[in-house]
């Protein structure tokens, strides 16, 4: 009978619009998350306690700098 069937898909697809209604007020609704540097850690400068990634400081006599200025020892 074409009548049950129909009754049938009706009923699914009720319910199936039911459970997006409720999804998309419910509570559980995903936070898009911030993308860190993969692994990335943060040196402080010995300088100036600049805090720079590890891949851009600058190492000299043992110490981390933020950049080659700060690495010279000599400099003023
Ligand atoms: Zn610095």
């Amino acid at each position: 009978m074409y009548l049950r069937l129909l009754l049938i898909a009706l009923a699914v697809w009720a319910a199936v619009m039911a459970v997006r209604a409720l999804r998309a007020r419910g509570p559980a609704r995903r936070e898009p998350r911030r993308r860190l540097p993969e692994g990335e850690r943060m040196v402080r400068c010995a300088r100036c306690g600049t805090f720079v990634p590890e891949s851009r400081a600058v190492r000299a006599g043992g110490e981390t700098y933020c950049s080659d200025e700060h690495a010279e020892t000599c400099g003023g």
